[in-house]
C-alpha cells in the first residue's frame, strides 16, 4: 500500500509562473505552418495555475493562422506571464478587458483534439478540475517556454588510472566508485543516466570534474535510454487455433474499430497473450496506424521491452518507452520522439494512455487487472478505463489482457459491453501447477507458534535443493520483524505520525513507519513500562530470508523487495544471476509476482495467503484470488512440472479455494453475487471523500458538514455513508475521515459531488480529496 505525496494532491500551480519571468523564447516559432482553418479572432484557454478557469484572449495579426486547437501559448496573466493550452478558437468573445496572447510556443499543436476531448471527459468523470487533468496529459518536462532537444550534462570516457582509483578509494569511496564506473564507459553518457545506473549523484560527479579527473559536457543528444542496445529481430510465431481465433477478432476490430466493442482477452499465464499483441500492432502498423501498449510499470522489465523492441527491430527509434524511472531528459527526448511521428509504438506505464501518438489504432492494455493502473493522487484516474474512452474517442481497437481480470472487466464482457476472448491452454501444453494448501492453524497446534516454513514447504525446498531446481518464496511484506511489543505491558511501538506499528529492518538496525519512512532507534527496555521485556512479533521478507539461510546453510538465498533492490542494476542483477542458476532460493514480495519468466523454477511457496484477505476492502477476496493465481504461474514454466504451495489460516475461503483449482470462472460467479449483494463495483461505482487535517476536531467536523450537505443534495438514487473515521485514521500526522457514495449514474454523480463541494468552504488547513472508483480503501 502506499499514499504518496499528500501535500502535493490538489496543490495549485503557484510556483510555474515565476520560472517563466523574462526567459528569452528563443527557439520559438521557428517556421510558420498554415493550418487549414479559418483563422479564429479569439482563443479560450486553460492556463498552468489552478485558478479553475478558462480565459479568452485575442489572436494579434503575427499569430493570425498558425493558433489551433492543442497549441501551447504565452500569455498575459495578471501582472506576468502564464504559459496555457488552447481549448477553443472563437469568433468572438465577451468577455472583458481582453489581452492579445504574447507568443505561440513550438510548432504543431502539442495536443491532438481527441487528447482535449478525453481530458474534459476526465474533468468530469474523476470530479477533478481541468488543470489538474492537463497536469497528468502534459508532463512537467514539455510544460516549458522552450522546445526541441534540451542541452544535458555528458559524461565522455576517459583513460582513468588504477591508481587515482585507489588513491581515492580511502578519501572518497563515493568518488572512487563513480571514477571506476567512468573508466569503463565506451562512449559518452548523459550524466543523468549514468548516475542513476550506479546510484550515485551530481554531487559526487562535479568534484570529480573538480579535480581534473574526467570531462563534462554540455550537449544536446537525443537520450533513448536502450539505445546501447542490440536487438535480434524477431519474426511471428505460428500461432494455434485458439491465438489465431483471438488474432482474427482483432483483425477485425482494426478493420471497423467505430463498430467494434473493447476485447477482453483473458489468457491464463503463458498462454501467448504477448505474442497476439505483437502480432496485432504488426497488423496496425501494416494500415499504417500506431499503437500504445500499456503494462504494469513492474511488469516493465527489460524482458518485456526487448521483445517488443526485438519484434520491430527494423524500424529505428519506432518504439518509445514510457515510465516513470526516466529522467526529465529522457522523457523530454521520448516524448517528442513520439509526437514528431517517428515513434510509432509506446509502451509504457499507466501515463503511457496519454501518449501524443497520430493515427493510434490499437490501444493494449496488458494485465488490465492490475491496480497500479489507478492513479494515487490527482486526477486519481484509472488507465484501463482512460484507455477504453481514448479508443473510442480515437476509433480504434482496444485489446485489454489478463490471466485474471478485473471483477470489473468480466462483468463488462459478460453482459456484452465488451467481446470476451478466451486462450485456456498454455502454449507449450503445460499443465497448470499443482496447488498445495498448508493449513497454518494445524502447523500451531504441533508447534505451538506457527513457523514461518511448515514442514511440507520446507521438506519440498530440500527435494528442489538436492534436484538443483529452483524455488520462489513469496511474502508481500518487507521488514524483520512487523512489530515491536512488550511482553508485559502490551505496548507497541507505533509510529507518531500514522496510526501504524513501526517494523523492524535489521539491516538498518531500527524501526521504520513504511507509511510516512519515520524512523526510530529500537529501545533496550520499553519506554512505557521500563521493563526489559520487548519481543518482536510478525516477520517480513528479511526475516524469512534468513530463516531460510539457516535451515539450508549450502543454499544461495537472495532477497528481493523495494529494500534490497534500491538500486536498478542490482535487480538487473538479481534477476541475471537467478536465470543463471546462481541463486537457489528467491524471497521477495509483489517484485517477483509478475511476469517474470524462469523456465527452472518447479517451487513457488506463498508465506502468507492471508495477508491481503484481512484488509477492510471488499476488493480483498479479488486481490487475494489474483495474487495466488500470479504467483503460482511462476512455477513450472519449463519441462518439469510446478508445484505450489499456500500457507494459510483460512484454507477453505473462497479465494483461496477457487485458486487452487484454478477456477476463474467459479470465483467470479460467487464474488459477483457477493458484490450485488453489497451493492458494490461493478454493480454500482463509488466515490471516496477524504477529508483530512492535522487537527482532529476540525477534521472531524467538516467531513460531518460535508456528509450532511451532500445528504441534502443527492437524490434518493445514490447511497451515502455517514462521515467515519478512515480504517487508517491518522496518516503522516493528519487524522482522517471517509464518506462513502455509491450510485449508478457516476457522471451524474461527480457533478453532483463537484457542486456541493465547490459551495461548501473548508478551513484552511482541512483537506477533501474525492476519489472516483477508488482503490484504496485505507
Ligand atoms: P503470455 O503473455 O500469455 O504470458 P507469452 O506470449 O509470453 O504468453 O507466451 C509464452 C511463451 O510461449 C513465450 O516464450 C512465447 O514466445 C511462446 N509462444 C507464444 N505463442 C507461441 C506459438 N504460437 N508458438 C510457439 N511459441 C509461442
Ligand atoms: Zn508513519
Amino acid at each position: 500500500m502506499h499514499l504518496r505525496k499528500q501535500s502535493e494532491i490538489l496543490r495549485s500551480a503557484q510556483n510555474d509562473i515565476d520560472e517563466i519571468g523574462s526567459r528569452v523564447l528563443a527557439s520559438v516559432t521557428i517556421s510558420v505552418i498554415r493550418l487549414s482553418m479559418m483563422k479564429p479572432n479569439y482563443v479560450r484557454v486553460i492556463i498552468d495555475r489552478g485558478i479553475r478557469r478558462e480565459l479568452d484572449y485575442s489572436v494579434p495579426e503575427t499569430l493570425a493562422g498558425r493558433i489551433a486547437i492543442g497549441s501551447r501559448v504565452r500569455v498575459p496573466f495578471r501582472d506576468k506571464f502564464a504559459l496555457a493550452t488552447v481549448l477553443a478558437t472563437l469568433e468572438k468573445s465577451d468577455a472583458k478587458g481582453i489581452r492579445p496572447i504574447d507568443a505561440l510556443v513550438g510548432e504543431a499543436p502539442t495536443l491532438s483534439p481527441s487528447l482535449l476531448e478525453l481530458a474534459h471527459w476526465m474533468s468530469a468523470y474523476y470530479c477533478c478540475p481541468l488543470e489538474t487533468v492537463m497536469r497528468s496529459l502534459l508532463p512537467q518536462v514539455i510544460r516549458r517556454a522552450e522546445v526541441g532537444w534540451k542541452k544535458q550534462l555528458v559524461v565522455h570516457p576517459s583513460k582513468i588510472d588504477l591508481d587515482k582509483i585507489d588513491n581515492l578509494r580511502k578519501r572518497a569511496p563515493r568518488q572512487a566508485e563513480l571514477l571506476e564506473a567512468i573508466g569503463k564507459l565506451e562512449k559518452p553518457v548523459p550524466a543523468a543516466e549514468l548516475l542513476r545506473n550506479i546510484s550515485s549523484d551530481n554531487q559526487t560527479l562535479r568534484a570529480l570534474a573538480k579535480r581534473g579527473l574526467i570531462e563534462l559536457r554540455e550537449e544536446a543528444i537525443a537520450r533513448d535510454p536502450h539505445g546501447d542496445e542490440m536487438f535480434v529481430p524477431t519474426t511471428n510465431l505460428q500461432l494455434n487455433t485458439e491465438q489465431n481465433l483471438a488474432l482474427e477478432k482483432i483483425r477485425r476490430a482494426l478493420a471497423a474499430p467505430e463498430k467494434a466493442k473493447p476485447i477482453l482477452l483473458h489468457g491464463v499465464t503463458g498462454s501467448g497473450k504477448t505474442e497476439i499483441y505483437l502480432q496485432a500492432i504488426r497488423l496496425a502498423l501494416e494500415t499504417g496506424r500506431t499503437a500504445i501498449v500499456l503494462v504494469p510499470e513492474i511488469s516493465l522489465t527489460p524482458q518485456t521491452v526487448e521483445r517488443f523492441k526485438s519484434r520491430f527491430a527494423e524500424m529505428h527509434q519506432g518504439v518509445a518507452v514510457l515510465h516513470s524511472h526516466l529522467s526529465e531528459g529522457e522523457r523530454h527526448d521520448e516524448w517528442h520522439k513520439i509526437h514528431s511521428g517517428q515513434a510509432r509504438i509506446v509502451i509504457g506505464a499507466r501515463s503511457a494512455v496519454f501518449a501524443p501518438l497520430k493515427d493510434v489504432g490499437l490501444i493494449i492494455v496488458d494485465e488490465e487487472h492490475e491496480t497500479t493502473y489507478k492513479q494515487e493522487e490527482a486526477p486519481r484516474y484509472h488507465a484501463r478505463d482512460v484507455a477504453v474512452v481514448r479508443a473510442k474517442l480515437e476509433k480504434c481497437a482496444v485489446v485489454l489482457g489478463s490471466a485474471t481480470p478485473s471483477l470489473e472487466s468480466y462483468h463488462n464482457a459478460t453482459t456484452g459491453k465488451y467481446d470476451l476472448l478466451t486462450l485456456t491452454q498454455r502454449v507449450d501444453d503445460q499443465q497448470m501447477p499443482l496447488m498445495r494448501i498448508v493449513d497454518l492453524r494445524q502447523e500451531r497446534r504441533k508447534e505451538k507458534i506457527a513457523p514461518i516454513l511448515s514442514e511440507k514447504l520446507s521438506q519440498a525446498i530440500a527435494d528442489r535443493l538436492a534436484k538443483c531446481e529452483q524455488t520462489i518464496l513469496f511474502l508481500n511484506r518487507r521488514g524483520f520483524s512487523t512489530s515491536l511489543l512488550c511482553s508485559h505491558c502490551g505496548a507497541a511501538r507505533n509510529c507518531p505520525n500514522c496510526s501504524v506499528a513501526l517494523t523492524f529492518h535489521r539491516h538498518m538496525a531500527r524501526l521504520t513507519c513504511h507509511l510516512c519512512g519515520h524512523t526510530a532507534a529500537v529501545p533496550k527496555k520499553c519506554p512505557e513500562c521500563g521493563k526489559d521485556a520487548l519481543i518482536y512479533a510478525g516477520f517480513g521478507t528479511e526475516k524469512v530470508e534468513s530463516t531460510v539461510s539457516q535451515l539450508f546453510p549450502k543454499a544461495n538465498v537472495r532477497r528481493m523487495d523495494a529494500d534490497s533492490m534500491t538500486r536498478k542494476e542490482a535487480y538487473r542483477e538479481t534477476l541475471r544471476n537467478f536465470r543463471a542458476g546462481k541463486i537457489d532460493i528467491l524471497v521477495g514480495t509483489q517484485m517477483i509476482a509478475k511476469g517474470l519468466h524462469f523456465p527452472n523454477v518447479t517451487l513457488v511457496g506463498i508465506i502468507n495467503a492471508d495477508l491481503a484477505l484481512h484488509l477492510p476492502d471488499f476488493r480483498a477476496g479479488e486481490r487475494t484470488f489474483q495474487l495466488l493465481t500470479q504467483v503460482a504461474g511462476r512455477a513450472g514454466r519449463g519441462e518439469r512440472p510446478g508445484e505450489v504451495f499456500v500457507q494459510t489460516y483460512t484454507p477453505f475461503s473462497p479465494s483461496i479455494q477457487f485458486a487452487r483449482h484454478h477456477d476463474f470462472a467459479g470465483y467470479f460467479q460467487q464474488e459477483l453475487e457477493f458484490r450485488e449483494r453489497c451493492d458494490f463495483p461493478p454493480f454500482k461505482h463509488a466515490v471516496l471523500i477524504t477529508v483530512r487535517s492535522a487537527h482532529e476536531g476540525r477534521a472531524k467536523l467538516s467531513a460531518e458538514t460535508m456528509a450532511r450537505r451532500l445528504k441534502e443534495s443527492l437524490g434518493p438514487e445514490f447511497m451515502l455513508s455517514e462521515a467515519t473515521p478512515a480504517p487508517l485514521e491518522k496518516l503522516q500526522g493528519q487524522f482522517r475521515f471517509h464518506i462513502l457514495l455509491r450510485g449508478e449514474a457516476i457522471m451524474r454523480l461527480s457533478r453532483l459531488v463537484r457542486e456541493t463541494l465547490e459551495k461548501l468552504p473548508l478551513p484552511e488547513d482541512v483537506i477533501a480529496a474525492v476519489d472516483v472508483d477508488p482503490y484504496q480503501l485505507l
